[in-house]
């Protein structure tokens, strides 16, 4: 329902257009690759969105909670066979190697503000929209991928 066709790339400048400001004021450095073709996927808007945004949250929020000073986001697009892939890449704090199994459990969480449902949340909307999502953390180097069905 609501599903329709969505372009890559105008949906990475959203996030550009919604997050520069905020990174500015916190001090990271937060670039956007593009993909270098479009890719077309086939979803509702606002939930790709929502992922989107939890994920760059979250990124923000390991670079902040680091308290480094060469804090740095990068979001990179760009497509693998039939899939459009999305990274999210931090330099934040890092994820565990006990912590990593539990973050896409609902209500799990290490923040003290935090609910924990952000990723529970955000990886089964996207397996209901046929993709995957992923996540490798080492040396505090943090990657998300989503991976969204390409409209061919
Ligand atoms: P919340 O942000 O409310 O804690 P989430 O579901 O968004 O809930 O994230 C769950 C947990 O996963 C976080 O509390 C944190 O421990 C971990 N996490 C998520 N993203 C990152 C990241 N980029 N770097 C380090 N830890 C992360
Ligand atoms: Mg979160």
């Amino acid at each position: 329902a609501g599903k329709k066709k969505l372009e890559i790339n105008s949906l990475m400048k959203n996030m550009r257009d919604l997050f520069s400001s905020e990174a500015i004021l916190k001090g990271v450095d937060l670039s956007v690759e593009l993909a270098e073709e479009e890719l077309f996927i086939m979803a509702e808007e606002n939930t790709v969105k929502q992922v989107l945004v939890n994920l760059l949250k979250n990124a923000l929020e390991a670079v902040e909670g680091s308290g480094r000073t060469d804090g740095s986001v990068k979001i990179i697009a760009g497509r693998k066979a039939d899939y459009a892939l999305i990274r999210v890449i931090d330099n934040g704090i890092g994820i565990d190697e006990w912590c990593i199994e539990k973050i896409f459990t609902p209500f799990f969480t290490t923040k003290a503000e935090g609910t924990g449902i952000g990723l529970a949340i955000s990886k089964q909307l996207i397996e209901n929209h046929g993709g995957e999502m992923s996540v490798v953390s080492e040396f505090s180097s943090t990657t998300f991928t989503i991976s969204l069905p390409t409209l061919l």
